[in-house]
């Protein structure tokens, strides 16, 4: 059985959807079941993007942006350590350093307070609104309510995630820290390495995000809702928004536009008359053999920055930051690298890489989703831009959307995330 809406459109309209990832098919799926009709256009299938390869985190507790006050004294070390979790492709730094001045303003401790506030109104009850999402889809059976464990090998590695672990208490998420002992009762298949660990019981994760989405897709297409692959190109534009959607194919013609198309949004958005500073942080993961002893819940390394999750199919190690654009190629060396350390933290992990994924996250510099009308092209909607929390926000995006296109206040304030709040 489908899940209920909420709401039913008085007046239905014709909304196109662009891009199939998390976001995408959540406003999609939302939109459909209030009656609108709804067609996605995406020249992959539904979860290939961004969405495919994620650590599957659904992490109502990640209210602290990427610009942590601090960030400009730790990055250059950062950028130097070769194993380090950040890299850049030197080449792409003229690019990139606006987009690095902004996060760099973003990272002023009264502002990362208001960041933090925004992201919580945001992802505070993302384990909710999925419940509600996937509930009588085949979407139920990949989400794992059983938190989140973050271990520290050294005292210098847990003394600096203090002011995260603040932030979230700060926030109210809920956050325990264990001792070795209480590690062990709770994580047996953790190694007995760890000085430290933090636990974040309110937040879930997700076995399979592609099968995710492609369960949304699945509800969606069975509620009659129509699923392109056709990659969008343009738009025919009259003052309030656009009449119709081009693409390889032809036109759509559409009474509400929704640009989803993550971290491909920005050329779309400036189509529509807005700029936004979307960047790309890529993000790796290589999946290894699920070992004898899994582990039940995510464990992230606070020294190393991945986090290792039990998925379907296999043990999924995800982490890296690089900053190279949406064109160049993958370099796998450092994800690579993390496999020694994860056989560290569980012992019986085995070497044999499976396969391995780049993936591009959508990302603003304030690391806070662009959420709301088209300043000069009300008819179009943008919600892109999610960062690394696309998964977890994906199912609050689509209430907010589906707000916006039944003229309704949405539950949440979304100044915050308004298209034009950087200045060019
Ligand atoms: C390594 C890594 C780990 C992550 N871990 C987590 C996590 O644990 N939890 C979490 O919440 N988030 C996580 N994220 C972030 C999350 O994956 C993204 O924020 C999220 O997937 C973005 O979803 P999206 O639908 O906006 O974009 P995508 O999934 O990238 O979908 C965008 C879609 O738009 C389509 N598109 C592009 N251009 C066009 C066009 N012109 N016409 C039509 N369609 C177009 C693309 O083909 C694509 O299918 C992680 C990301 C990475 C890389």
């Amino acid at each position: 059985m489908q899940a209920e809406s909420r709401h039913t459109a008085a007046n239905p309209k014709h909304v196109i959807v662009v891009g199939a990832g998390a976001v995408g098919m959540a406003c999609a799926l939302t939109l459909r079941r209030e009656g609108h009709a709804v067609t996605v256009l995406d020249p992959r299938l539904p979860g290939e993007g961004a969405s495919y390869g994620n650590a599957g985190i659904i992490a109502n507790c990640s209210v602290d942006p990427i610009g942590m006050p601090g960030i400009v004294r730790r990055v250059p070390a950062m950028l130097m350590d070769p194993m380090g979790p950040l890299s850049i492709r030197w080449r792409y730094l003229p690019r990139m350093v606006p987009w690095l001045a902004r996060l760099v303003v973003a990272s002023r401790a009264t502002r990362v307070e208001e960041i933090s506030h925004a992201l919580f109104s945001l992802l505070g009850n993302a384990a909710e609104t999925w419940a509600d999402l996937i509930r009588g889809t085949d979407g139920e059976q990949y989400i794992r309510p059983r938190g989140w464990i973050h271990t520290y090998e050294s005292d210098a590695a847990f003394t600096a995630a203090q002011p995260v672990i603040d932030l979230r208490r700060r926030r109210g998420v809920r956050v325990e820290v264990l001792t070795p002992d209480e590690l062990h009762q709770l994580e047996p298949a953790a190694a007995p390495i760890f000085r430290h660990a933090v636990y974040l019981p309110d937040t879930g994760f997700v076995t399979s995000p592609m099968r995710l989405v492609g369960a949304l897709a699945s509800a969606f297409v069975a509620a009659e809702g129509t699923l392109l692959q056709e990659r969008v190109t343009g738009f025919n534009r009259r003052e309030y928004g656009p009449t119709s959607v081009l693409t390889e194919r032809g036109a759509h013609s559409a009474d509400q536009v929704v640009i989803a198309a993550g971290a491909w949004s920005r050329p779309l958005a400036a189509m529509l008359g807005s700029r936004v500073p979307l960047d790309t942080e890529r993000g790796y993961h290589v999946m290894l053999p699920t070992p004898e002893r899994a582990p039940g819940h995510p464990l992230s390394s606070g020294e190393r920055k991945f986090i290792l999750v039990p998925m379907q199919g296999g043990i999924r190690i995800t982490g890296g930051v690089e900053f190279a654009g949406l064109d160049a190629p993958a370099d796998f060396t450092r994800i690579r690298r993390m496999v020694a350390h994860a056989r560290r933290m569980v012992p019986g992990l085995g070497d044999e890489i499976q396969s391995e994924w780049l993936g591009f996250r959508p990302s603003m510099p304030d690391s806070l989703p662009v959420i709301g009308a088209a300043p000069t092209c009300p008819g179009a909607l943008f919600a892109f831009g999610h960062g690394h929390v696309g998964l977890t926000s994906a199912a609050s995006t689509g209430l907010i959307i589906a707000d916006l296109v039944a003229g309704r206040t949405p539950a949440i304030d979304l100044r915050p995330f308004r298209p034009d709040r950087f200045r060019f």
